[in-house]
Order: C-alpha cells, then structure tokens, then sequence
C-alpha cells in the first residue's frame, strides 16, 4: 500500500536526517577540541618564554616592586634590548607582546610594547575593561581574555611577573586568529557538505510528509460518497482483503419503496432524504461500525461484533426503529421512511466479502417479501447443516429430479365448530443425507429462475396427488409470476378441470406482497381459477401494498392476514385495531379471513374477541408431514 511505503521512506529519510546531524555536531565538537588543544599548546610554549624572560629581568637587574621595573625600563637602553628579545616572539601567530605596571593610582601603563605596529610609548596610559587583569592580580596566576576575533586577535594571554608573592608587571601577549581560521577553511567544506546533506534530507522529508498528508486527503475523497459522507464501494472494495470478518456481522439496509419519494417529490427530495437517512443510521450505530453506501439507497453496514455492547441485531433494530420515528420535513413536506435490514451473523464462514453480501442480500429480499420495515437474520451456525448442501441452485435442481421435494401441512383452525377447516402446503426438499430442509434456505436462490416454476409446478403435483385421495380442503401459495407461467397454467387446468372434486377443495393462496405490476392479467388468472371451481385467497395481507379496489376486484375468498399484524396483537391496539378493521372491510367484500402467526395462548384468546373466521399458528399446530387430525391441536399449550 502507497501509505505503508510513504511512511517508511519518511522513518528511513529521519534516521538518515538524524545520523548526518549526529556527524555534523561531532565535527563542530571536534572542531572546538581542535581549538582548545592548539591553544594550550601555543600558551605553553609562551608561557615558557615569558617565564625566562621575567627570570632574566628579575635576576639581572635586582628587581623587586613595580618602582623598580618601571626605573629599569625608563632606560631607553634598557627598553630596547627587551623590546627585540620579547619581539622574537612575534610572529603570524602573535600580534602584540608588551608589558605593563599598575600606577599609584592604580591605572596601567606601558613599560615596553615589542609590537612591529600600533606601538604604544612608554609610560602610556593603557585603559583595561576585562576582569582578568584584576583576577591576576589577586590569584597571581596568568590568565586568559577570549576575545572572539576582535580586529583578528583571538585571545591576550596575561602573564604576571611577581616577585616575593607581589604582581609588579604583567606580560601582555595578543594571539591571533590565524591558526583557528587555517583549521575552519579546511574543515569548512566538510561542514558544508554535512549541512547541504542535512537541508537535502529536511526537503526529502517535508515531500514525504506532503505525499502521506497528499494520500489520505485523496484517500478521503476516493473512499467517501460525496451526497451521504459516508464510505463508498471504493472503500469496501480496497479495505475488503484487510478486513477480518469474524469480527464483524454484515447487514444490508434498503430504503424501502423509495422510488415512490423520487417520483412523489423529485429527485432532489430523494436526494435529501438520502443523506439524511444515512446521518441517523451514522447515529445509531457505533464508532466501531462501518457503514458504506453500496449503491442507490443501498447500504452495507458492517457490525462489530467484538464490542459486546450491543448485539448485532440490536443494532440492526435499532437503524430500523431510529429510521421510522424520524420525519423528514422537505418545503413543507412531511416525509416517512422506513428500512428493511437484511443481516448475515457469520460473513466469515462464506468464501468471501461478495458471498457475504450476497447472502444478507438475499435475506434483505425476504425482508422485503414480508412485508419491508423488517430486520432478517441469517445465522449460518444456526441452520448451516441444513443449509451446507443447498447453497446453490442445483440443489433444488437435483430435488426435483431426485423427487425429493415434498410437503408439509399446517392445519388452518375454524375455531368457531372446533375443527380443521383446511390445510396449508408448505414446501420442505429432503436433503441428500436426509435432513428436512426449509424453505427459507433455498426459495430467496432461486427467485423467478425457471427452477422456481419447475418447483412450483412439483408442489402442485405433489399435493394434487395427495388431496384426490380424500376430503380435505387444502391451500397452495403462488406469487404472481408462478400464475402468469404457461407450465403452471397447465398444470393447474390439466389437473383440476376435469376433477371438480380436488378442484373445489383447492384454494391458491397469492402473495399480496408480490409485485403485481399487470392487474388485467392478474385479473384475468384469477378468473381462471375462479372457472376451475377452485378458490383465492389473499396471502399475508396487510404488509405492504394494499390496492384494496384490486382486492374486491379479483373477488377473492379468503383474506390471509400478514403475520407481522398478529403476533402482537395481545400487547400491540394499534395492530388489534388495524386486524379488526381488515375483518370488517373482508366482510363487507365476501370473504373470509385467517390470521396467520398464531403462536400463543395470548394471540389465540385476543383473537378470540374479534370476528375472525380461521387461525393457524404454531400454538394450534406446526407444520407436519401428514393430515394432523383435531384431536392432535393445541399439544404445545
Ligand atoms: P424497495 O427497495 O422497497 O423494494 O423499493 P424501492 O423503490 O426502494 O426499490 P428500487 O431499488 O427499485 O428503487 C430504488 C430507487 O432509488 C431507484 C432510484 O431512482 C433511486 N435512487 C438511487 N440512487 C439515488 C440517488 O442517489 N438519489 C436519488 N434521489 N434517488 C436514487
Ligand atoms: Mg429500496
Ligand atoms: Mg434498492
């Protein structure tokens, strides 16, 4: 990845930086080092010289008190001859060399100046501002004056000549510059070079650093959908080989109906509900989440499941309730919205990330196919042995060829004279190695593929078999697109139209929810079945798209109310309300109704109180391979 190779070659570039920096201190240390050690070395050697000379004025000329060495040197003669041998000692290194004495009143003047210019007369004032010429007077010890290239002079040397422990003269000897600047011009183009090295590497960094701050402005950009400011599938699709998906569940979110608002108030109403649904899914999942817009009102939500907060479907019901309590308000327009959720639990187990979203895709069309404003969950631990084999289209395939696609039937309860009124066939394929195989986990996969007719017309000839042996009155489910098949057509005529007695006793049970997008041909199957003597009834009504004039149009006989209307109904009026006037609006239009998901005693009794005419649900009996008889209910109570 471009970030990972940008951040080390910045890391390589900083330790270089940092070595070169190390290389050009140590040579500015050796450089003073260099300094110190010559300069020690030239006050040895004249500190040597200067030590014989003050011998030989002090022995020669019975020297004691500053009087006497400013008596001695007051002889010109006497001057001379020390002037030309302290002269000796100037050279290209030595600049000035002469000697002074205090006066009474304590200022310093010239005894003898051996310097070649700037020579200074005997007996002239000589004005001190450096402490040392005090401090030599007091500790009695030479000293030094740094003098940092004042006029090339690099430092005065201060030499006392002392006799019985008392200063009575000090040599002055002014060094200069020459050598320090002979060692800095040839160490100089080292320096250099180490720092035009160094600036070179700061420049080189600084470019890295604007690569790295360059990389994630357009990382940014790239990965982020500029109408919800959320991840895109840029993103998904760049970070999907680094994501380790056993730490998250994969939920797939789509807007439910949301053409209907593009249509209704425009695309840019659509627009703004769009992005403002995204801010409350942003709300209402957590920082640990991801969330992605995978396309149109599509979106990806990857849940992480590590962050033991919450569960994933907490957080999935919790993105669709947050989405249902808020309303939009557009120029005036108040505008509802909800979500249907369609959650895979283990993405890990699938080969990978598109077999993952497939999967919650699928389980997102369920979502949608019962009814919308739903959270569907897929747990592959669950139901993965059941579902391990039949993953696939062939599976369904081989079933029908193998014969081994049958039914179930789940008793439809006609509470009113205590009997079974009719029953529901329920698809089930019986699995190679045996095990019974719901519908849920092959269904979604082969959705309007020509293997679906091919099932469909198998259930008919499965239970058309097993219903012209007796007397009972049986329900089949069919969506639109199963009705208007020409193989189905003819499975149904060639069956029933010439056994009135299995045709009366058949009901085909439609999915309201389907789509049914051609009310004329709709119209005109129902007609058909209606022709046959056998009977309509309505499926899962109520969870969706009612065309109610549709309805009593097709003079249906029975209405089948959704489950998600009645599993609540013991806690939920606003559910009893709505089921309460479904029954009255069936009555008024000639047909009978059934409530659906009937599972406890609590919905049975409630149910109780309306004018219902059959129920079915796990509390009265789960589906069985066989004709369940009455005195085999209500076994869960
Ligand atoms: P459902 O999902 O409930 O089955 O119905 P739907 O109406 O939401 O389904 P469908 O996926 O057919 O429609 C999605 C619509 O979203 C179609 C398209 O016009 C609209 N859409 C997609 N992207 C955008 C967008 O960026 N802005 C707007 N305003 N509309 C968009
Ligand atoms: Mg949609
Ligand atoms: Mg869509």
């Amino acid at each position: 990845m471009v970030k990972k190779r940008e951040f080390g070659i910045f890391f390589l570039l900083f330790m270089l930086g940092l070595f070169f920096a190390y290389v050009y201190t140590d040579i500015t240390k050796t450089k003073d080092d260099i300094f110190k050690r010559i300069q020690s070395h030239q006050i040895e050697q004249i500190s040597y010289i200067l030590q014989n000379i003050e011998k030989d004025i002090l022995d020669n000329s019975d020297v004691k008190t500053s009087e006497d060495l400013f008596s001695m040197f007051s002889k010109e003669y006497v001057r001379a001859e020390y002037e030309h041998i302290i002269s000796l000692m100037l050279t290209s290194n030595v600049k000035y060399a002469y000697i002074l004495y205090k006066d009474e009143q304590d200022k310093f003047r010239f005894l003898l100046d051996a310097s070649k210019t700037d020579k200074a007369n005997f007996n002239q004032k000589f004005d001190v501002s450096s402490a040392e010429y005090s401090t030599l007077y007091t500790t009695k010890k030479p000293q030094i004056i740094q003098l940092n290239d004042i006029e090339n002079l690099y430092l005065t040397y201060l030499y006392p000549i002392t006799n019985n422990g008392n200063v009575i003269g000090v040599f002055n000897i002014d060094i200069t510059t020459n050598i320090q600047k002979i060692i800095l011009e040839s160490i100089k183009p080292l320096e250099t070079f180490f720092v035009v090295l160094i600036i070179f590497i700061l420049l080189l960094m600084a470019m890295t650093v604007m690569q790295i701050f360059h990389y994630f402005v357009t990382r940014k950009k790239i990965f982020t959908d500029p109408l919800t400011k959320t991840f895109n599938r840029n993103y998904l699709e760049e970070t999907a080989p680094l994501l380790n998906l056993s730490h998250y569940s994969l939920a797939m979110l789509d807007l439910d109906k949301f053409k209907i608002i593009n249509d209704t108030y425009g695309h840019k109403t659509g627009d703004y509900i769009l992005s403002r649904t995204s801010k409350v899914f942003k709300n209402s999942i957590r920082d640990s989440d991801i969330l992605v817009r995978y396309g149109g009102e599509e979106f990806i939500l990857l849940i992480n499941n590590r962050s033991k907060t919450k569960s994933d479907i907490d957080i999935c019901e919790r993105v669709r309730k947050n989405i249902l309590k808020e309303h939009f308000l557009y120029e005036g327009h108040e505008i509802n919205v909800s979500v249907s959720i369609g959650l895979h639990k283990n993405p890990y187990l699938e080969k990978n990330l598109q077999e993952a979203i497939k999967r919650a895709d699928k389980m997102l069309y369920i979502a949608k196919k019962s009814g919308r404003n739903k959270v569907i969950c897929y747990d592959e631990k669950e139901i993965s042995e059941e579902l391990s084999s039949s993953t696939d289209i062939s599976f369904v395939k081989e079933a029908i060829d193998d014969d081994r696609v049958i039914c179930y039937y789940q008793p439809i309860y006609d509470y009113k004279h205590s009997r079974i009124f009719k029953y529901e066939a329920l698809v089930r394929i019986i699995a190679k190695d045996g095990k019974i195989v719901p519908p849920l986990a092959f269904l979604p996969l082969i959705k309007e593929t020509n293997i679906h007719y091919k099932l469909t017309q198998r259930i008919l000839l499965v239970v058309f078999e097993n219903f012209k042996k007796n007397n009972k009155l049986v329900s089949i489910n069919m969506n639109f697109s199963d009705l208007i098949n020409p193989d189905i057509e003819e499975t149904i005529i060639n069956n029933l139209k010439h056994n009135q007695h299995l045709a009366c006793r058949v009901t085909f049970e439609i999915l309201e929810s389907d789509e049914i997008n051609d009310i004329e041909l709709f119209k005109q199957k129902i007609n058909l079945i209606h022709s046959l003597k056998a009977k309509v009834s309505i499926d899962d009504f109520g969870s969706g798209y009612s065309n109610f004039k549709t309805i009593i149009d097709v003079e249906a006989n029975f209405l089948k109310i959704d489950g998600s209307l009645i599993k609540n109904i013991d806690v939920n009026t606003k559910d009893f309300k709505v089921v309460k006037s479904i029954i009255h609006f069936a009555a008024q239009s000639n047909m009978q109704t059934i409530a659906e998901y009937v599972h406890s005693k609590e919905v049975y009794e409630k149910l109780l109180l309306l004018d219902i005419d059959f129920m079915q649900g796990y509390y009265i009996s789960e589906p069985k391979n066989y004709l369940v008889e009455s005195d085999e209910l209500f076994k869960s109570c």
